[in-house]
């Protein structure tokens, strides 16, 4: 028999994210108050994460950036509990 696992988390619960060089593997931790201006290089070795601020990456972790603290400011979900479903594989890495 098989157990099927959920693992989720709250909105609430995202304080940042991180960054990895795939160039010299620096993880970079981001907090989510500056996802509005991410770091566009790697601060160990200079590898150029994206080619402009208007690369499409860029403006997608800027905007989940917003998405996360507006959502955590303003609780517009107040009349339910929404929660991220994540992978069990996250525990295996
Ligand atoms: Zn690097």
């Amino acid at each position: 028999m098989t157990r099927d696992q959920r693992v989720s988390m709250d909105v609430a619960d995202i304080v940042g994210v991180s960054m990895c060089c795939h160039h010299c593997k620096t993880l970079v931790e981001v907090p989510l108050k500056e996802l509005s201006r991410p770091p566009q290089e790697c601060p160990v070795c200079k590898q150029s994460w994206f080619d402009s601020q208007g690369n499409e990456d860029y403006q997608s972790i800027k905007f989940l950036g917003r998405t996360v603290e507006q959502m955590q400011k303003s609780k517009p979900l107040g009349v339910l509990n929404l929660k991220l479903q994540l992978t069990p594989s996250i525990f295996e890495k």
